[in-house]
């Protein structure tokens, strides 16, 4: 770091410590060559926060705490543990962060969330897909949990409640 007294990019720390609450780290630094003592502030970058895009067009800051009470939801019940439904967020958000740049439609976090729920439980998953989907007419609900039940035909026999 250049010192702001003689100009040279050379120093030692002499003392770190975080302050606000951890977001920056306050380093008190000494000058190799005038011995003078500065500080400096080192911080994350600030990025721009991944936006939702609501069905109506409006635009709201992805929000973590909404996905966990939807999956919370589902799983009412279910032989889901918390530390699964934790898990589960981080994966999702692990795809949102890998395929999204700025922003994503909510449409598009039910799907990954859906299909990340359906390989975890079939009951949760049908009931997430449920809200999100808002399906337009009781086919279509029923489509879909034909679907399931289909598909979860050989897990649904006495094992079921004792896979997760
Ligand atoms: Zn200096």
């Amino acid at each position: 770091m250049q010192c702001p007294f003689c100009g040279l990019d050379k120093d030692k720390v002499i003392d770190s410590r975080s302050a606000e609450q951890g977001k920056v780290i306050r380093r008190r630094r000494e000058c190799l060559r005038c011995k003078r003592r500065f500080t400096t502030y080192e911080r994350v970058e600030e990025t721009v926060r991944l936006m939702v895009v609501k069905k109506d067009g409006s635009r709201v800051p992805y929000d973590r705490g909404k996905i966990i009470s939807g999956l919370t939801k589902a799983c009412y019940k279910r032989p889901v543990s918390a530390e699964r439904i934790q898990t589960l967020v981080e994966e999702i958000e692990d795809q949102l962060y890998r395929t999204y740049d700025k922003e994503v439609e909510t449409t598009d976090i039910g799907q990954i969330a859906s299909d990340k729920l359906k390989a975890v439980d079939r009951v949760a998953y049908v009931r997430f897909a449920s809200v999100y989907k808002q399906f337009r007419d009781i086919e279509d609900f029923l489509a879909e949990v034909k679907e399931v039940m289909d598909t979860a035909a050989p897990l649904d026999g006495p094992t079921q409640g004792k896979l997760f």
